[in-house]
């Protein structure tokens, strides 16, 4: 979907543009926002990146990070930012509720709003949409955003390669995953071409463990998974306790969820976290097992068919056991052959 495409003019000249994504960045978020940050710094616009929160250490080496603007640190100067600008990005979301603390500040700044994203069910608040939901990732989108819609592909640098071939490869799991078609493969070419050094980033993302992280990992396999074969589902369930005794942080937990799912035979596979405030839930899955139905029905949450998460208010073990009881409504696609 692309509409709103009119409003493209204001970029002719120089606008104060405002790059938000959704809480808790990961790294397509972060990866889809500074790629285009650096794109268009090149044409003398005022622009700045900024987050309702903190986000996984591992994303530390991306250019530009520290330009950052994280709303807690500043929230003074993100309020101002968002209110004073033309434009506002809204990246790798299209529900303003994923903004968190930033949801009303945008809803209620006077400029326009573009979202380029690629999650299902799109809100209708933007003025420009470049929506896609079978595009792999949002920093895929940022590509052809830069390079089909505003022809600027020539621009591309190592910078703006690095930033978008890392939200690529964190939202295909490292180009593993069913949205990784050939045309992605045909950007992730161009973007080695252009720079991005595919070892180093990969090094970087993926090499950066702590002891402590490795060590939680193997507690969790041990102590946390349990397996349910009549559903062919796994799930963790990572108490408060857990996360303290390994001081587990932002970003710590990133990608454990596909250790359930890589059992043979499992189709369905949970995170289960006491993050304190809320239950935070991760859901994979192989096939049609919707993920995204799943969240939306009953942690008010969603995202795409195979990859989605959402919260609960309640305890860990209510929410275990809703989990679970959720199950035999999916038996049937569950144990298809
Ligand atoms: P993760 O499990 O890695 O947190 O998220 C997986 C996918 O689900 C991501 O695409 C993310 O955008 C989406 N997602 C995660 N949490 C939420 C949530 O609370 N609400 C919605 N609508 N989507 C979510
Ligand atoms: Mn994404």
């Amino acid at each position: 979907m692309f509409t709103g495409e009119e409003n493209l003019q204001l970029l002719t000249t120089p606008k104060r543009i405002v790059i938000t994504t959704h809480h808790k960045p990961d790294g397509d978020a972060l990866g889809s926002s500074l790629g285009l940050y650096h794109f268009l710094k090149k044409y003398n616009h005022t622009v700045h990146v900024v987050v309702s929160s903190d986000f996984p250490s591992f994303l530390d080496c991306m250019p530009g990070r520290e330009e950052v603007i994280i709303y807690p640190e500043q929230p003074a100067l993100t309020g101002e930012l968002l209110a004073e600008a033309d434009i506002i990005f809204c990246l790798d979301y299209s529900a303003l509720s994923r903004t968190n603390v930033l949801e009303p500040l945008i809803a209620n700044a006077k400029g326009q709003k573009w979202m380029i994203d690629h999650h299902l069910d799109p809100e209708n608040f933007a003025d420009l949409v470049y929506w896609d939901s079978n595009a792999a990732a949002t920093a895929q989108l940022i590509y052809t955003f830069i390079d089909d819609v505003l022809k600027g592909g020539e621009k591309i640098d190592a910078a703006i390669a690095t930033c978008l071939y890392t939200g690529i490869m964190t939202d295909t799991g490292s180009f593993r995953f069913r949205n990784t078609t050939s045309a992605v493969h045909h950007i992730i070419a161009s973007l080695i071409d252009a720079g991005a050094k595919n070892w180093e980033i990969h090094e970087q993302i993926y090499n950066s463990s702590s002891e402590r992280r490795l060590k939680f990992l193997g507690y969790a396999l041990l102590n946390c998974l349990e397996v349910i074969p009549e559903y062919n589902t796994a799930y963790f369930a990572i108490s408060k306790e857990d996360l303290s005794k390994f001081e587990i942080s932002t970003g710590d937990t990133e990608g454990l969820v596909n250790y359930a799912l890589s059992i043979k035979g499992i189709r369905l596979a949970a995170l289960i976290i006491d993050r304190s405030e809320l239950i935070k839930l991760s859901l994979r899955s192989i096939g049609e097992i919707p993920c995204n139905e799943i969240c939306k029905k009953y942690f008010s949450g969603g995202g795409h068919l195979n990859a989605s998460g959402g919260s609960s208010s309640s305890d860990l073990n209510t929410v275990v056991n809703l989990f679970k009881s959720i199950l035999p409504d999916y038996k049937e696609i569950l144990t298809r052959k």
